[in-house]
C-alpha cells in the first residue's frame, strides 16, 4: 500500500543508528541487516526523518527527551483460544446487570474489570481467541506477582476468581509482560512545525525537533486512544505536508536554508 503511494519500503531491515544533520545538512540513517556471517548496512540521506520505532523511541532517546511519566504501572497479557462470554461471569440473579445487555452481545465489546489498583481487559479477537490483560499499579500489585503465565493465573485466582475459573484449564498463548510501560517526553510541539503525535512517533529536521511520543496507559488506547492516535497521525501528516509544500514553493529560500 505505501509503495503504491510512492514510498520505497525496505523490509527486514533495522535502523542501526541515525545522525542528525546540522545546519540543514541531510540526516543520515544507517539501515542494515544482521546475518550469521556479520552485518551489512547502507546509509540513507534524508531531509526529513520520522521516527515510528514505537517504544524503541530512537529519536527521543538520542535527543535525551525522555521524561519520567510518574506512572508506575505494568501490564501482562495473553490470549486464550476460546470465547469469554462476560454474561456467563455474572450470576443470573443479577437481573439488572443482565437486563442492560439487551441483545446478549456484551461479550463482543472490550470489557474492563476494575479493582483497587488494577484493571483487567477482556477483548474478543476475530480469530476466535480472547485477549486478557492485567494492568496494575506497582504500589498495589508489583509486576513480579503476574510477570509469568503461572503467576498471572495465580494473581487472577485471587483478584478475578471468576475469570480464573473460566480459563484455568486453557493454554495461555503469546504471554507478554511489560514492566513500567509508561513514558513521556520533554517536548511535544515545536515552534517550527505545528504538529504533534500521540504516541511513539517523532519527526525531526535538524533545526526542527518537533513532536515527541508519550505513552501513558493502554486504557486510553481502547477508550479513545485509537481515535486520538489516528487524528494525531493525520495532524502530523498534514503539518509535514505543509512544511514540504512550503519548501517546494520556495526552493531558493529553502535550499539556502539547507
Ligand atoms: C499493555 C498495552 C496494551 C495495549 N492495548 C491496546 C489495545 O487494546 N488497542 C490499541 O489500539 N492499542 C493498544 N496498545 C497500544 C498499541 O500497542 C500502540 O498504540 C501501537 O502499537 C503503537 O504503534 P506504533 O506503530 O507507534 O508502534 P509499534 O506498534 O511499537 O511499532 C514500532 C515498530 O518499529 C519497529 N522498530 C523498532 N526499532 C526499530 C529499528 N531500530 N529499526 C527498524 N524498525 C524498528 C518495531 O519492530 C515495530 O514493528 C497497547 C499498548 C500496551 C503497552
Amino acid at each position: 500500500m505505501v509503495e503504491e503511494a510512492g514510498a520505497s519500503l525496505l523490509e527486514g531491515r533495522s535502523v542501526f543508528r541515525v545522525e542528525l544533520g546540522e545546519g540543514g545538512a541531510d540526516h543520515l540513517v544507517h539501515v542494515g541487516q544482521r546475518a550469521e556471517n556479520g552485518e551489512s548496512s547502507v546509509v540513507l540521506g534524508a531531509r526529513w526523518l520520522i521516527d515510528a520505532s514505537g517504544r524503541r523511541r530512537l529519536l527521543q532517546q538520542k535527543l535525551g527527551l525522555t521524561e519520567d511519566s510518574g506512572h508506575r504501572h505494568s501490564a501482562a497479557w495473553f490470549r486464550v483460544e476460546r470465547r469469554l462470554d462476560v454474561a456467563e461471569l455474572v450470576p443470573e440473579s443479577e437481573h439488572r446487570w443482565h437486563a442492560r445487555d439487551v441483545d446478549g452481545r456484551r461479550w463482543l465489546s472490550t470489557n474492563h474489570l476494575c479493582g483497587k489498583g488494577y484493571w483487567v481487559w477482556l477483548i474478543p479477537l476475530s480469530t476466535g481467541y480472547h485477549s486478557i490483560g492485567i494492568v496494575a499499579g506497582e504500589e498495589h500489585h508489583p509486576s513480579a506477582q503476574f510477570a509469568r503465565p503461572e503467576s498471572a493465573l495465580a494473581w487472577l485466582k485471587i483478584h478475578e476468581p471468576v475469570v480464573y475459573e473460566y480459563i484455568r484449564d486453557t493454554d495461555l498463548t503469546d504471554f507478554m509482560c511489560l514492566r513500567r510501560y509508561a513514558y513521556t517526553s520533554k517536548q511535544a510541539f515545536s515552534a517550527d512545525l505545528t504538529g504533534s503525535t500521540f504516541q511513539n512517533t517523532t519527526l525531526s529536521r535538524a533545526d526542527l525537533r518537533t513532536a515527541q511520543g508519550a505513552y501513558l496507559d493502554p486504557r486510553t488506547n481502547k477508550v479513545k486512544g485509537a481515535k486520538i492516535g489516528a487524528e494525531s497521525a493525520a495532524l502530523l501528516a498534514a503539518s509535514f505536508g505543509m512544511k514540504v509544500a512550503s519548501y517546494d514553493a520556495a526552493p531558493t529560500r529553502a535550499r539556502r536554508a539547507r
